[in-house]
């Protein structure tokens, strides 16, 4: 899942552009980085410094001085041996001459490793070093470019390479992970997204699977990896994306920043005519899936609900890394939803391009412009909530539900309606977050912050919310927590249930309030301490989070409460919740 940037071209602070550019890129990965940097000197081997860690605010060590006009960088998220300097990459060969940083996972590295000679010296636990020395062994009888097309042929699984070589030499190859080459004037930068190449070029290459791109300052080539002959270069136009971040420097936390950006995301959502046109291609299929992963997967799972609840329609539901062995009847006609906030998640693109081969129709709901997903799609609905940095989904997972809410309720013919409720949601985010309910949550927090597990319950559409909350509180703050249906407790879960366990109540004004009371009275029987979040309060609640009562758009209140828990307990546990442990934004490996 990590992040690759390279630079070639007339300016002379290459290691510094690399730097910045790897920051754009730190949501994939932030468990440690490192430079490769081409220099002149005797031995003629590459400089390269690596570090464990995030990046720092600035680069503050020799790079920073060093004069260099082509460099190559990563920022890691382990797969292959612990977070460790020389597991870092960029990985070099034996003579130092050659490095490579790479995303992805070679399936076949013990086998390849296996075939090299024995003399090779290795330096890590990884798979790309071993590709690397593959590399090396291949260059002693062909040239550079011709060594890594053949050592990219032997690998298995899906990945990304960039290789540089001493004299400034740089190759890039890659199936499934993705990678852009932008063209600048006089200079050459490829990264991991389009993101980092804006500020020097809106001219851009995005290199396709089975495809190497050989690189120079002044000249890119294409070359197909299977024979080798060289393919048309196509030029792409970069567009930035609407920022609709606050540039607000009160909060202390991205993840807080975000929370707050949400009622403008809902608005500017609630004025498109996107929904509209979902509705229409939903209406021409012939069976719907929605596929999506982590918080993705619980706003495409309300999508169920909604879709039944509102327009009487039936919604298939996987999360991605499961539907590739669900789609074998998958045909033309079918349409697959894929939901995701960084159109990078390889757990949904992978079945999605399978679902694509089968004549499926692709309409993505996706927040980030020409991601991979986007470019698959036959259409995209943009959730318009970028950039969201911090690593934990906050305003694109509302603006996904605000979608689906819009989409359900176009479908009924009734798409006047839902841009007033996801207006209204809005308005009731905005005062909550303005007044005392702050305190309120505040308090809960410190509370919930010396707990050692949460149960968070709902039913219907409350259930995704459940879901989705107990992500939050696991990611965010380290707090284990666990969403349930709530008719499920007493199928099993209510016997973890003691005295003074915490147990949140989606509570919204719907059919379900007076069954899910029913639950919370059982579980408070065995001495659970209530919580409920909702419009209406209720004598079985021990605390209560009041929201609106916005029909099925309560559920985005609901959740956002849920979302000031989370940070207010990390903030209290003093974690980070813009990175938290273990994890990276966009998760490009499977
Ligand atoms: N497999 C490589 C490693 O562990 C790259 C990991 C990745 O892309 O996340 O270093």
């Amino acid at each position: 899942m990590c992040g690759i940037f390279g630079y070639v071209g007339d300016r002379t602070d290459a290691p510094k552009i690399v730097f910045e550019g790897l920051k754009t890129l730190e949501y994939r990965g932030y468990d440690s980085w490192g430079i490769a940097v081409k220099v002149e000197s005797q031995s003629g081997k590459l400089l390269v410094e690596k570090r464990v860690g995030k990046l720092p605010p600035t680069l503050n060590s020799q790079l920073s001085t060093l004069n260099s006009n082509t460099a190559l960088g990563h920022t890691r998220w382990a797969t292959h041996g612990g977070a460790t300097e020389a597991n870092a990459h960029p990985h070099t060969d034996c003579s130092g001459k050659i490095s490579a940083v790479h995303n992805g996972i070679v399936e076949n590295w013990e086998e390849i490793k296996k075939s090299l000679s024995k003399n090779h010296h290795f330096k890590s636990q990884t798979d790309t070093e071993v590709v690397v020395h593959m590399v090396e062994e291949l260059n002693q009888k062909l040239p550079f470019e011709e060594a890594v097309r053949r050592a990219f042929l032997r690998l298995k699984g899906l990945n990304a390479f960039i290789f540089l070589k001493h004299d400034g030499e740089i190759v890039a190859v890659k199936s499934g992970s993705p990678m852009v080459v932008g063209l600048g004037k006089n200079e050459v930068l490829i990264a991991s997204d389009s993101a980092g190449l804006l500020p020097f070029t809106d001219r851009a290459v995005f290199i396709k699977d089975g495809e190497m791109a050989v690189i120079s300052k002044k000249n890119v080539r294409i070359i197909n990896a299977q024979d080798g002959k060289n393919q048309k270069v196509q030029i792409s136009q970069l567009s930035p994306q609407k920022d609709t971040s606050s540039k607000d420097d009160k909060f202390p936390h991205i993840m807080l920043s975000e929370i707050y950006d949400q009622p403008n995301v809902l608005r500017s959502l609630a004025e498109g005519n996107q929904a509209a046109k979902l509705a229409n291609l939903v209406n021409k299929a012939f069976g719907i899936f929605f596929v999506a992963c982590g918080s993705a997967s619980y706003a495409a799972l309300s999508g169920t609900y909604l879709f039944s609840r509102i327009a009487k329609k039936h919604v298939n539901f996987s999360i991605g890394s499961e539907f590739k062995y669900q789609e074998d009847y998958i045909h033309k006609g079918t349409l697959v939803v894929p939901v995701s906030q960084s159109g990078e998640s390889v757990d949904v693109i992978e079945p999605v391009l399978k679902a694509k081969k089968k004549g499926a129709k692709i309409a993505a709901l996706v927040n980030v412009e020409g991601s991979t997903l986007f470019r698959i799609a036959d259409f995209n609905f943009l959730l318009g909530a970028w950039p969201e940095r911090a690593v934990v989904a906050t305003k694109s997972l509302t603006a996904m539900v605000a979608a689906l809410i819009m989409t359900a309720y176009s479908l009924a013919g009734k798409g006047k309606e839902s841009k007033k409720l996801i207006n209204a949601a809005a308005l009731d985010i905005e005062r909550f977050l303005a007044n005392s309910q702050i305190g309120k949550i505040k308090r809960l927090a410190k509370r919930l912050s010396r707990a050692n597990g949460v149960y968070i319950i709902g039913r219907g559409l409350s259930y995704a919310a459940a879901l989705e909350g107990a992500l939050k509180l696991k990611e965010a703050c380290y707090l284990h927590a666990e969403g349930f249906a709530g008719g499920e407790l007493k199928h099993g879960v209510i016997a973890l249930i003691e005295k003074g366990t915490p147990c949140i109540v989606i509570a919204p004004n719907d059919e379900t309030y007076d069954e899910i009371i029913s639950n919370a009275q059982e579980v408070k029987a065995r001495g659970a301490y209530i919580i409920g979040i909702g419009p209406r309060n209720n004598q079985v609640f021990d605390d209560f989070v009041k929201t609106g009562d916005l029909a099925e758009a309560t559920m985005i209140s609901q959740i956002v409460v849920l979302q000031l828990l989370a940070y207010f307990i990390a903030v209290e546990k003093g974690i980070d919740p813009d990175k938290p442990r273990n994890l990276a934004k966009s998760v490009t490996v499977k």
